[in-house]
């Protein structure tokens, strides 16, 4: 599962360097990825077949970027009466694996071996229950709009190193593993692109094996 470091860290430039990233226990680790632990995660069951990344899209308050609320909602630090749509989320307690934001920082906050609480009542590829072996990936941004370029190339990069760590074979929006009920990331996302990038930097084997939504 896991894979030795080429380089140490500290040896990295603050680019995207894929020879300077590596996993330990369930950790990203390279230069600039932001680790911020989670109180709200759980065990995954055992043997449990981590083949699928869900997307999601947030942001808040919704619409306004880089306001440090959603570090602060997936590590239960968010003052609920800062602004008067946390009120309606009050108390909730969730997490994703990783945060993208507009910039393309890439924050995580639950190890990829446990169990972050992001897709809720979930079915896709058969299976219940999505939390119990997906990466929940949320994007900055605003369900329906656009994302940005460095998103989209942050998002390629970490898919690529999810992908040489676990048995990556399914991508979905939380919209599709929860339909009727989540609409995130929404019609903003372009899945086309994505395909592109990863096209450019998975293995040809690992892409020809995807399942697209
Ligand atoms: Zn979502």
């Amino acid at each position: 599962m896991m894979q030795r470091p080429p380089h140490s860290p500290e040896l990295g430039s603050h680019h995207c360097d894929c020879a300077a990233a590596h996993w330990l226990q369930g950790w990203l680790h390279a230069p600039g990825v932001q680790h911020l632990p989670s109180p709200n995660f759980g065990e995954r069951p055992p043997a449990a077949c981590i083949d699928l990344a869900v997307l999601h899209s947030i942001s808040l308050p919704p619409g306004e970027y880089g306001t440090g609320c959603v570090q602060q909602l997936f590590t239960n630090q968010l003052d609920w009466d800062a602004h008067p749509y946390f009120n309606s989320i009050r108390n909730l307690e969730v997490s994703a694996h990783f945060f993208i934001t507009r910039q393309g920082v890439l924050w995580q906050f639950v190890s990829a071996d446990a169990r972050a609480w992001h897709a809720g009542a979930s079915h896709w590829r058969g299976r219940s229950n999505c939390n119990d072996d997906s990466i929940g990936i949320e994007l900055e941004g605003l369900e329906g709009q656009p994302f940005t370029p460095a998103q989209y190339q942050r998002l390629g990069w970490l898919l690529g190193h999810i992908a040489q760590a676990y048995p990556l074979k399914y991508l979905a929006g939380h919209e599709h593993i929860a339909p009727g009920r989540k609409q995130d990331p929404g019609a903003g996302f372009d899945w086309p692109q994505l395909a592109q990038l990863l096209a450019a930097t998975l293995p040809a084997q690992t892409c020809k094996n995807l399942h697209w939504p």
